[in-house]
């Protein structure tokens, strides 16, 4: 192809004109940012850890964590993956906390809730 701006024959692959230094064509596809993909296992954790599905949330936001520091999905769903995350922790230790108790105190706790 030839540079747009100095009009020498340049190479097809090339990004600045080796002769005056312009961007090329190339230059414009290169930098144009793919769109972001939707981080969407990330948002499914975060919304099954306010559902207290706790195993499968940690599981998917831990998923969706990961995912979110590909390239491809450019940071997409990291809050909503650490707070499923941090949810489905904290969830899941009131229940063994609820679930030592009842073992400790001959269920008072789930006995005093009608359980
Ligand atoms: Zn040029």
């Amino acid at each position: 192809m030839f540079c747009k701006n100095c009009g020498k024959d340049i190479d097809d692959s090339a990004v600045v004109c080796p002769n005056c230094g312009v961007a090329t064509d190339n230059m414009a596809k290169n930098t144009t940012p793919a769109p972001a993909q939707k981080n969407t296992i990330a948002l499914v954790g975060f919304i099954l850890a306010i559902l207290e599905f706790n195993v499968i949330a940690l599981i998917l936001s831990i998923v969706g964590l990961t995912n979110s520091r590909k390239p491809e999905y450019a940071g997409d769903g990291k809050g909503f993956a650490i707070a499923g995350i941090v949810i489905s922790c904290i969830t899941t230790a009131i229940w063994i906390i609820v679930i030592a108790s009842c073992t400790a105190a001959g269920c008072a706790i789930l006995g005093a809730a009608g359980m």
